[in-house]
């Protein structure tokens, strides 16, 4: 049985298919599909270190909910987490884009920013 997977690469929407090969340990030894070198890297980090960019919506003090994302990717296996810090968030009404409403969430490097103003 073949050692590979085959993944799409979310980089851009013309989302090629990506094949990574592995060897006897685990390594990756072949990497194809892709049509530019973004496509390699991607299979590269969602072989050994996946990351997500989390958007979801922050309710305000008055009810209103607003969009919300990390502002840099997070590894994958940090989502729940991240969603569970967001859902408690409570923001100001005067949120507006680019406003930080959680520093470093859940223990990463990434800050989870406004995506809208309110
Ligand atoms: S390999 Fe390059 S062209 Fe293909 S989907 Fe990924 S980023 Fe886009």
């Amino acid at each position: 049985m073949a050692n590979e997977r085959r993944l799409t690469c979310i980089v851009c929407p013309k989302g090629c298919d990506l094949v990574v090969e592995f060897d006897d340990t685990g390594a990756i030894k072949n990497i194809s599909g892709y049509t530019c070198p973004r496509g390699k890297d991607y299979a590269i980090a969602e072989c050994t270190a996946p990351v997500r960019t989390v958007t979801s919506t922050v309710r305000c003090e008055d009810g209103e909910v607003v969009a919300v994302k990390t502002a840099k990717p997070i590894p994958k296996e940090k989502i729940f987490e991240v969603m569970a810090a967001i859902n408690k968030v409570v923001a100001p009404n005067t949120l507006k884009i680019g406003d930080v409403v959680i520093e470093k969430v859940a223990g990463t490097d990434a800050d989870v920013v406004a995506t809208a103003n309110r």
